[in-house]
């Protein structure tokens, strides 16, 4: 319906249509898409689909999405729809309409009509408008009715909202259609939920699952990963201003491209003997980090991070412990690509990758305003 009413305002019927397909689409969702496809032939239509992830795997490792830990919304959802703007546009700034009410849930209502913020919307060189945020729902069946637009047949079949088919903010309705309507997958994955409740420690999983408790889930209690989250560090007695910090693999290419938002990255100016990496400030081209694999005691691997020529060392040196934890904790969840402007970060099978030539070092990457504690697995994975 949103299309429908931004072709008719725009009059432009070959705007770009994109399908974010999290993989968790009820079966009608994607006939339903096949559908407008075929019937819009001047639209230009694109499937944002992440499948170098699977979901249950990525549930076995960090938990299945609650409610407050929605992690597949920026993996399946958000990462693929900006990596498709990002090939068509680049880092022009575009307007993008969305089909959100205000009425559907406590946090949409906060939203606003129209929103660019960067604060608010979640893929950067979005400016977000949503054309139906005021409307009623009986507004929305009367103008489809009135107008005979097609729509996603889940509606007939009782849904009021339509979304994927396990998500913790379904309703009970949601999830006692979708027992009927898909047993098999609703089946198997109560049978996820139950053993990872076990795994967890619960001592009655049955309860935790059919009362919906697990939607309630926050943190890492009880998983392996958690473990990848916690920033460890002793300070290095032997000099001033520089932190150990324990890795989780040994220190590689990866992790020194992780410090490209500070400046320039310069192997060639560090001690070649320690494989010390000097990075420049981004402005003055000052020398500001230096960083060298080190060997602790008590860690597997560590690298030693030492800050020069800043007035607030304390500051760098959190900064310093985000990358630290992408570089550890990072499931490739996309949420680096969609905040990054520039376009510079790239999250494949092969690593995360910053390209120096693209990033412009505004360092939103690194800020909590955007990314709380340098990645998103701090808040899914902490432990209390
Ligand atoms: S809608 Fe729900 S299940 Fe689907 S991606 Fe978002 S949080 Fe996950
Ligand atoms: S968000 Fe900013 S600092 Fe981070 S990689 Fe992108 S351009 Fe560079
Ligand atoms: S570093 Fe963290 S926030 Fe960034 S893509 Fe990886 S998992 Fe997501």
């Amino acid at each position: 319906m949103t299309a429908d009413l931004a072709i008719k305002a725009l009059s432009n019927p070959s705007l770009v249509h994109i399908f974010g397909d999290t993989t968790l689409e009820f079966p009608s969702t994607s006939e339903y898409a096949e559908r407008y496809r075929l019937f819009h032939p001047e639209a230009i239509f694109q499937i944002a689909r992440n499948d170098d992830q699977n979901f249950y795997d990525v549930c076995d490792d960090i938990g299945p999405p609650a409610r407050m830990m929605r992690w597949c919304c920026s993996m399946f959802k958000t990462g693929p729809i900006t990596r498709i703007i990002n090939s068509l546009y680049g880092s022009e700034q575009i307007l993008t309409f969305y089909g959100i009410r205000k009425s559907e849930s406590v946090s949409r209502s906060k939203y606003n009509r129209i929103e660019d913020s960067a604060d608010a919307v979640k893929i950067k060189q979005q400016t977000v408008a949503s054309p139906i945020f005021f409307w009623k729902d009986i507004e929305i069946w009367l103008y489809i009715l009135a107008e005979g637009i097609d729509f996603n047949n889940a509606y007939r079949l009782g849904y009021d909202r339509v979304g994927c088919w396990c998500c913790p903010n379904n309703n009970i309705r949601a999830q006692f259609l979708s027992r009927i309507y898909m047993p098999e997958k609703a089946k198997a994955w109560r049978s996820f939920l139950l053993d990872f409740a076990s795994r967890i420690g619960k001592l009655d999983p049955e309860v935790y699952v059919d009362t919906g408790k697990w939607k309630a889930r926050q943190g890492g209690n009880g998983l392996p990963s958690a473990n990848d989250v916690k920033i460890r560090f002793t300070n290095c007695t032997a000099e001033d201003h520089a932190k150990i910090y324990r890795l989780v693999r040994s220190f590689d290419d990866e992790l020194v491209g992780m410090f490209t938002p500070f400046g320039r990255v310069a192997p060639e100016l560090g001690k070649k003997l320690l494989k010390e990496v000097i990075v420049l400030d981004s402005r003055t081209n000052v020398p500001i980090l230096s960083l060298q694999p080190f060997f602790q005691d008590g860690y597997d691997y560590a690298v030693k991070v030492r800050t020069m020529n800043v007035a607030d060392h304390d500051d760098l040196q959190r900064m310093v412990g985000y990358q630290i934890r992408k570089f550890n904790a990072c499931r490739k969840c996309l949420k680096c690509e969609s905040i990054c402007r520039a376009g510079a970060i790239s999250i494949s099978s092969a690593g995360y990758y910053i390209d120096p030539d693209k990033c412009v070092h505004c360092k939103a990457c690194m800020k909590a305003k955007y990314l709380d504690g340098g990645c998103t697995m701090d808040k899914y994975l902490r432990t209390k």
